[in-house]
């Protein structure tokens, strides 16, 4: 049998699809790279450095146990790791998995080539659907929109139909999926991993290199093997899917997750396979005694078959540009609390007090209180784009930056999306008990102790006037808002400067 050279990447971990899955022990020799570079690249969060380095080190174990050779390196760069391997084994053909990161195919073939070697890419089987699935969808298409390329990836693999049409009758149950939970509700608590020796080892590695990075080290409790993943996937499917659906836009002071699956994590680095999730998760919703409503499998499927599989295809046909986009013009600078969270807006701190602390936020903390307030105060999105990537321990570029610059920043004026996610205070009042312990009244718009978000809201929508004006799904609230008397628009305003004002001396 030839032997066989398979480059596992850092969110590839699994034998079960691409190259490896038809590498054999004795035969295939597998390449493992922890990058220096890409830890010293942004301010990562400690708790996302040691997940990604504990996973990898964890794989590469079950590997060696598999009988397989595994080379393990820890050099500056991705390049730098193809050289060194490439002279232990010179002149061979390296198989790889397509990257998901828009730049690192080339990047790797290049450094292949110049070692006197060669990387051979196999497409990427980390998917749920195509290249070519996505391609043929939106050939001709005026605008992408995750509505319709869901409704057809659901369709042709025949989930949740009856025949040709939606189980139910209805596509989407997004209108069932708004509500907000009583005080007091008990939510189902969420399993631990704790660390063993390797990941205790990491996480002294990782306090000991980069003790100025983001983010808590202490109380480390993310799965990092296949057997952990496939637990926390058990546990999503007993206790929480079937309530997934009705909270799924809920916030609730000192509850991080909720109903969510926190599944992003294992997915984004190839401990679970997409399709892996979607099935388990029908196969319950089909047995009544699980009680899984309509609104929560379909709400679930929505997010991974839809949404997940959209961005990735939205990232893969809008790079480079996506990534540099900033079509609404939005140049201030980062403010300060999102490192630190210090800022008496209680949604802000609590949000980003959290994402220090576990490193993981759910979506609409993400994109109506972080991303929100960032697009309202005019943010520069390449800068938010960067935190993003940053401070998430599920963050990567291809999911952060179709989600940051294009669904939350609107940076690239609507691509794949028909209005900005802009909300003033009342939103986040309506989904969360945090303005109750606010110092900010949500009540007022104007007053000096006004929640902010409010009058932000109001100038972002006055700065963009004209553009919100051919904008179907903007017109209506920016008409309300020409029709405005003078003096309460300009008493608005004026709060909107004082607020930016603060916000650049550091004092919001
Ligand atoms: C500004 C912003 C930044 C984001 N950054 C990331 C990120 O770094 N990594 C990441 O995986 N997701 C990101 N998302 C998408 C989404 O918020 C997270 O996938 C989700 O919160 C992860 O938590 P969960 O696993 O508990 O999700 P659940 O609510 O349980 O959803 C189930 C799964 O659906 C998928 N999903 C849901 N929404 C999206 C989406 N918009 N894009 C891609 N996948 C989705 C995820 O794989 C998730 O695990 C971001 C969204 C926004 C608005
Ligand atoms: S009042 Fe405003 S700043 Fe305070 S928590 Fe509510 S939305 Fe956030």
């Amino acid at each position: 049998m030839k032997p066989k050279h398979v480059l596992v990447l850092p969110d590839q971990l699994t034998d079960q699809v691409g190259p490896l899955s038809s590498g054999e022990p004795g035969f295939t020799s597998v390449l493992m790279i922890e990058s220096r570079a890409f830890a010293d690249a942004l301010s990562h969060h400690k708790k996302k450095l040691a997940l990604v380095f504990s996973a990898m080190r964890h794989f590469a174990a079950s590997l060696r146990e598999n009988g397989f050779d595994v080379i393990y390196l820890q050099p500056v760069d991705f390049p730098q790791g193809i050289s060194e391997y490439l002279s232990i084994h010179p002149g061979v053909t390296i198989d790889l998995m397509e990257p998901s990161d828009w730049g690192m195919r080339g990047q790797l073939v290049d450094a292949a080539e110049r070692a006197g070697g060669e990387i051979r890419v196999a497409p990427n089987e980390l998917w749920l659907t195509t290249n070519e699935e996505f391609d043929d969808w939106a050939t001709d298409r005026k605008t992408l929109r995750l509505e319709y390329f869901y409704r057809a990836m659901r369709a042709s693999r025949g989930w949740l139909m009856d025949g040709d049409k939606p189980s139910g009758g209805k596509w989407n149950y997004d209108a069932d999926n708004r509500q907000v939970p009583n005080a007091g509700h008990r939510f189902p608590p969420v399993p631990r991993f704790e660390p063993d020796e390797t990941t205790q080892a990491v996480l002294r590695e990782v306090n000991d290199s980069w003790p100025g990075h983001f983010g808590d080290i202490d109380d480390f409790d993310w799965p990092v093997t296949r057997t952990q993943a496939l637990d926390a996937l058990e546990n999503f499917l007993e206790y929480r899917l079937p309530m997934f659906g009705p909270y799924e836009d809920a916030m609730v002071d000192g509850e991080d997750v909720l109903y969510h699956s926190l599944l992003s994590v294992s997915l984004n680095l190839g401990l679970l396979h997409p399709l892996e999730v979607c099935e388990q998760a029908l196969k319950r919703a089909e047995d009544p005694t699980n009680e899984i409503g309509l609104a929560s499998i379909e709400g679930f499927v929505r997010q991974i078959l839809g949404w997940r599989e959209f961005v990735r295809h939205v990232y893969r046909t809008g790079m480079p540009g996506l990534r540099q986009s900033n079509g609404l013009e939005a140049q201030r600078p980062l403010p300060g609390f999102y490192w630190s969270g210090d800022t008496p807006m209680r949604c802000l701190n609590k949000c980003v007090e959290q994402v220090s602390r576990s490193g993981h936020a759910h979506h609409i903390q993400r994109l109506m209180v972080l991303g929100n307030f960032a697009l309202i105060a005019g943010v520069d999105p390449v800068e938010l784009n960067d935190w993003f990537l940053a401070t998430f321990v599920d963050a990567l570029e291809w999911v952060v930056t179709p989600n940051v610059m294009g669904m939350s920043q609107f940076s690239d004026l609507g691509s794949f999306t028909s209005k900005p996610y802009a909300a003033s205070g009342k939103y986040i009042d309506r989904m969360s008990d945090y303005c109750s312990s606010c110092v900010y009244d949500v009540k007022s718009v104007s007053s000096e102790n006004s929640c902010p978000f409010n009058s932000l809201y109001w100038s972002f929508i006055d700065r963009h006037q004209e553009r919100w004006t051919t904008n179907h799904r903007m017109a209506m609230i920016t008409g309300v808002w020409a029709k405005r008397d003078m003096k309460v628009k300009s008493q608005i305003l004026e709060r909107a400067d004082d607020v930016l004002s603060r916000l650049s001396q550091g004092m919001l």
